[in-house]
């Protein structure tokens, strides 16, 4: 029997013991089984937490995902919003650009828009010199208009003509009222047509004319008159149809839309220098920022 088996024999000073290979086999093997479940185990432990961790990552990357597709959306809409106010920009810039041409300045492109608003802005002495040296709203009550301003058939003389005024109705005897400080240049009666009629002038080459009054003279030539005096009182002397106030503007004896100057108030001060563009309004608002430095400088 021990012929074919291996003997393995330990002498130390306790004696011999004899290990048969057969024995050593088992055990071995026993230690394998042992080793290789352990792996097994800590194999599928690790295993385990790994795909825990995977799963952590997979749900990390899912948040990844969706703050980036968020991200996305963020930047269209603002992208969109950058567009719209792109827009607004451009349409903001093309309304200073029509104010300045209003107010005879060159579109300076390079400067910023705010630059360009302050140089538009008339600043609240020359908002106040404006209108009380240009006429400016209505000379008598409002109680609307008869007769525009412009080509009209006569409707006395029965041909196409030029009305160079504004009718405005009126009952007889209307106080009429300066509508900016002047002097009188004319009062009295004219057989143009007007009949009794003042004529007022004012600063700048602006002159108003008021026809068709009472026969009654409250004003004389060369008198002084400041914004909101009286002048006169409506009528219906001359050549017209009935009572009412027959208002012209006038620029270096040129006719104006008398409608511009009657709704000129001082909040819409711009819109009126883009209504009327016959006028260059920047070379007055230089001419009157003059004065008023040479009147700052007699004060020091
Ligand atoms: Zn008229």
């Amino acid at each position: 029997m021990i012929k074919n088996k291996f003997t393995i024999t330990i002498t130390d000073i306790n004696g011999s013991r004899h290990f048969y290979l057969s024995q050593i086999i088992k055990k071995i093997a026993l230690y394998i089984v042992v080793f290789v479940l352990l792996i097994l185990v800590s194999s599928g432990f690790y295993i385990r937490y790994l795909d825990v961790k995977l799963a952590q990552i997979s749900e990390k990357r899912e948040g990844l995902l969706q703050k980036s597709k968020e991200l996305e959306l963020v930047n269209t809409q603002m992208q969109k919003s950058i567009e719209e106010k792109t827009q607004q920009y451009a349409a903001i810039e093309d309304k200073i650009a029509s104010f300045e041409m209003a107010l005879g300045l060159e579109s300076e492109n390079n400067l910023s828009i705010h630059t360009r608003l302050e140089n538009l802005e008339l600043t609240n002495e020359q908002q106040v010199q404006i209108l009380s040296q240009i006429p400016n709203g209505w000379p008598i009550a409002n109680k609307g208009v008869t007769g525009k301003f412009g080509w009209r058939d006569h409707p006395l003389l029965n041909r196409r003509e030029f009305h160079p005024g504004i009718d405005l109705r009126a009952e007889i005897g209307t106080p009429v009222y300066a509508p900016a400080d002047g002097v009188i240049e004319f009062s009295g009666y004219s057989d143009n047509g007007y009949g009794y009629n003042v004529i007022l002038l004012h600063n700048f080459g602006f002159k108003s004319v008021y026809a068709h009054l009472m026969r009654k003279e409250v004003v004389k030539a060369g008198q002084f008159i400041t914004k909101g005096e009286l002048i006169g009182y409506s009528g219906n002397t001359g050549l017209s149809t009935g009572p009412h106030l027959h208002y012209e503007v006038r620029f270096i004896n040129k006719a104006l839309e008398p409608l511009y100057f009657l709704d000129l108030q001082r909040k819409n001060i711009n819109k009126f220098f883009n209504q009327e563009r016959r006028i260059p309004w920047q070379s007055l608002i230089k001419a009157i920022s003059t004065q008023r430095q040479v009147q700052a400088q007699k004060q020091q």
